[in-house]
């Protein structure tokens, strides 16, 4: 059966992850008419679809860096009761500076809203199967839906799908994992668990500082709403009933602690604990394995916390991820690739259209290591580092532009963007640059950063221009 023509945009977003949702709005309010297409029935990526949370920070120390559409979204999601704000990480070791809870179904309101309010049309439960390429230009999407195949058109794209899928599809360059093995970040399955005491976890965690590799608790600058108010922590450890567990067969969790933290509602803990690695979430047969074994690994996970951990006696599993969360996958190669000396080093670039802050953090990609046994590691920028806009194109391809986690970077700076504060500010300079090369009809590797850097001020992005040194390049 031949495709129909959906439709026919200036902007075509590909994927309503952090980063997609973000550049339809720029691209919308910029006075592109734009189209967003998702393969589930919601917005917010990894956060609504895998149980992902919190918003890791806007924040490198107490210097707020993402501003603009980005916290746009985190005072609506305040105001509708949806999020604690920016909340601050102490130490922040293992989390970063800050972090803002969020409710999940909240979220996804209040998404679609800013969203429709901005004039994006939605295009919901498509997935998108191929390019619509003309040679080495893209010309849109192919997705699959109810309606059957159907070409998403646009004068340009924007792939956002966090895994390059459109870039792969039109003949982009792709690498994979770290430099050594080609081995990326394993897969984690979120879950929920309810009905737990949180007082009894946290006096444990207090008496028991030499069973942890690192805990934090969180702290509002301002008076948090009652519903919400309550002790915000993290954690990571309980080694020695893991390790007593794990030595009886009694539970399957692919590392060696486990990392838990509140989540907005009470009693309620969520577990970023399970671990599968060395399998692509780009590959359908590894996903469903990877799947199979994170569920595996979630449930024995549960039933190891209501036997061994005190405040779980009466707990249960409340949700799961709806997909296995996918922490990298595939690195398009742009005409720039951010390296781990950009981000650890702060470097500064004439054509900056986000910045990150965030450390770089990799999960094990091989084991089951944490960050103090030598298997994951944490690196502290020495300051804001600046993003390129040619990290946003991808080699060779014309008429479309990267966003989020699957924009041209190595796999130790990817350590450090992949983040939720850094994937918002990412989409919001991709939402700008699509929206200036769509409507002044310019090649998508020759439009003016200028225009760009304009455009996203006037969107009250934060690109500190005025500190760029002026033999940075572009
Ligand atoms: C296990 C795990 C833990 C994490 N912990 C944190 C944390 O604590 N704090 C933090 O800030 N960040 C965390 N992250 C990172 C963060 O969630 C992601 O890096 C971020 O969501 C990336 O945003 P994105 O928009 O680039 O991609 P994604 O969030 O992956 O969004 C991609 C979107 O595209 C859609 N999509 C994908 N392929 C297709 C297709 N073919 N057709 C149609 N739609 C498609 C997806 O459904 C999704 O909505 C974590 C990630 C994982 C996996």
């Amino acid at each position: 059966m031949q495709a129909k023509v959906h439709s026919e945009s200036d902007v075509v977003v590909a994927g309503g992850g952090p980063s997609g949702l973000i550049a339809a709005i720029a691209a919308a309010r910029a006075g592109a008419k734009t189209v967003l297409v998702e393969q589930y029935g919601f917005l917010g990526g990894m956060a609504t679809a895998a149980s992902v949370g919190p918003f890791s920070p806007f924040h490198y120390d107490d210097q707020q860096i993402t501003m603009g559409i980005p916290q746009e979204l985190v005072e609506r999601l305040m105001a509708a009761g949806g999020s604690t704000g920016h909340l601050k990480c102490v130490p922040e070791y293992g989390s970063g500076s800050y972090m803002a809870y969020f409710d999940r179904e909240v979220y996804k309101t209040v998404a679609f809203d800013m969203c429709l309010e901005a004039g994006v049309r939605l295009l919901l439960h498509s997935f998108v199967a191929d390019a619509v390429v003309d040679g080495k230009v893209v010309r849109g999407i192919e997705v699959t839906n109810k309606s059957g195949r159907q070409h998403v058109l646009g004068k340009v794209t924007v792939d956002a799908t966090g895994d390059g899928d459109v870039a792969a599809r039109a003949g982009a360059e792709v690498k994979w994992g770290r430099e050594s093995d080609q081995l990326a970040q394993p897969m984690t399955m979120f879950f929920e668990m309810a009905n737990v005491d949180v007082d009894k976890v946290i006096a444990y965690i207090e008496a028991n500082p030499d069973d942890f590799e690192w805990t934090s608790r969180l702290y509002s600058r301002t008076p948090l709403p009652k519903s919400i108010n309550q002790t915000y922590f993290v954690a990571q450890g309980f080694r020695k009933s893991v390790a007593e567990a794990k030595a009886k067969n009694e539970l399957n969790m692919g590392r060696d602690t486990v990392l838990l933290q509140s989540t907005m509602r009470e009693g309620t803990i969520v577990f970023n604990s399970t671990r599968v690695g060395k399998l692509k979430g780009t590959d359908a047969d590894d996903f469903t394995k990877a799947e199979i074994e994170g569920r595996r690994q979630a449930m024995s996970l549960a039933a190891f916390m209501k036997k061994y951990v005190t405040g779980f006696e009466n707990a249960y599993v409340s949700s799961t991820g709806i997909q296995i969360g996918v922490r990298e996958s595939r690195h398009v190669v742009g005409d720039y690739v951010l390296q781990k000396d950009d981000v650890v080093e702060g470097k500064r670039f004439a054509d900056v259209i986000a910045r990150g802050f965030f450390p770089v953090d990799i999960h094990d990609p091989s084991g089951s290591k944490g960050y103090h046994a030598g298997g994951s590691t944490w690196i502290k920028p020495k300051g804001p580092y600046d993003i390129p806009l040619r990290c946003l194109m991808p080699k060779g391809i014309e008429g479309l532009f990267l966003t989020g986690r699957n924009i041209s970077a190595s796999h130790e700076a990817h350590g450090s963007l992949r983040v939720q504060g850094t994937a918002f500010a990412i989409g919001h300079g991709s939402g700008a640059a699509a929206a200036v090369a769509a409507l002044s009809g310019v090649s998508t590797h020759a439009i003016d950063y200028r225009k760009v850097q304009k455009l996203l001020l006037s969107q009250h992005a934060n690109l500190e221009l005025e500190g760029i040194p002026a033999d940075a390049t572009a």
